[in-house]
């Protein structure tokens, strides 16, 4: 079915459930000129079950440039291609982001098919607020990044996703406790499976269930966002918050060429929790 204009399609596919495929997802598998998936032994027991015969060729993290300059050319002159990954949303912490992005730059049509995907099914149910949210994928394996990526989220006052192995977990909470503090969480185990779980309790109560049993099963962790009237109430973090102020301001190329009012607004736009006085005062305190 090859045509003047080549299409990308980004095809969701189940987290667990086979049932979990929208009509529109097989109707466009059994269509397009090839399915490049991430995993072909996986797409073909989906395939399989759906009778589906489409072409599929691998496309994961590893794959060749030359593996993705083959398929844009194949774009390129024409063809319908759709991109699937393990499960879920592809490019949704799964392969796919390479290969939309050129597409993107050579103006090829980008046209995704929504469906399943952990991160959304977990939040939706785990009665942490929905309003905002911030998907931060898999956290860093080596500590030293890990704890500088949490450090970086404390802050966020969205609910976190975070995508997490069983056999990791039980690290991750203490490390989220101890950075994050102790707040609201949910672990959402087995979405869409036969033992799908909800597990709704502060981070310190499940790490005292991890201590107890054993984590299986695909797992999505979503902790409460920072609390800045918590934090403003918080001694301790209002403490760590001047103490970087001083340092900030004792770097001149952070104080130079900054009024004092430029450099309180600098400084509240980072530690929003802190009193604006409290800030002023700080300023002319080091100078
Ligand atoms: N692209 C996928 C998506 O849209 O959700 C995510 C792929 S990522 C490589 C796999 C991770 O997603 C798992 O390690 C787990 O953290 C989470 N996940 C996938 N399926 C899940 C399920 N059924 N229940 C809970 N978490 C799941």
């Amino acid at each position: 079915m090859e045509s003047a204009a080549g299409e990308l399609f980004l095809i969701a596919t189940p987290i667990g459930n086979l049932a979990d495929i929208t009509l529109r997802a097989l109707e466009t598998l059994r269509r397009v000129d090839l399915v490049a998936a991430e995993d072909t032994r996986t797409a073909r027991k989906l395939f399989n079950h759906y009778q589906i015969t489409a072409r599929l060729i691998s496309l994961h993290d590893n794959s060749s440039a030359k593996r993705l300059d083959d398929l844009l050319d194949k774009l390129k002159s024409g063809a319908q291609i759709g991109v699937i990954s393990e499960a879920g949303t592809p490019g949704i912490s799964d392969p796919g982001y390479r290969l939309i992005q050129m597409a993107a730059a050579a103006e090829i049509r980008i046209t995704p098919l929504p469906g399943a995907c952990a991160a959304i099914s977990a939040l939706c149910a785990s009665a942490l607020p929905l309003d905002s949210f911030y998907f931060a994928g898999f956290l860093p394996n080596r500590p030293g990044p890990r704890q500088r990526r949490l450090e970086e989220l404390k802050e966020i006052t969205a609910t976190l996703i975070f995508y997490e192995s069983p056999r990791r977990l039980n690290a991750t909470l203490e490390a989220l406790e101890e950075i994050l503090g102790d707040r609201p969480a949910c672990i959402a185990r087995e979405l869409s499976k036969v033992y799908e779980e909800f597990l709704r309790r502060p981070l310190s109560q499940l790490r005292l269930l991890g201590a107890e049993r054993e984590w299986r099963g695909e797992i999505t962790l979503l902790v409460a966002g920072c609390d800045r009237e918590s934090l403003a109430r918080d001694p301790q973090a209002r403490a760590a918050a001047e103490n970087q102020i001083r340092t900030l301001l004792a770097d001149p190329d952070f104080s130079k060429n900054h009024s004092n009012r430029d450099l309180v607004d600098l400084l509240q736009a980072e530690f929003p929790f802190l009193k604006r006085r409290r800030i002023y005062d700080l300023v002319l305190e080091t100078q």
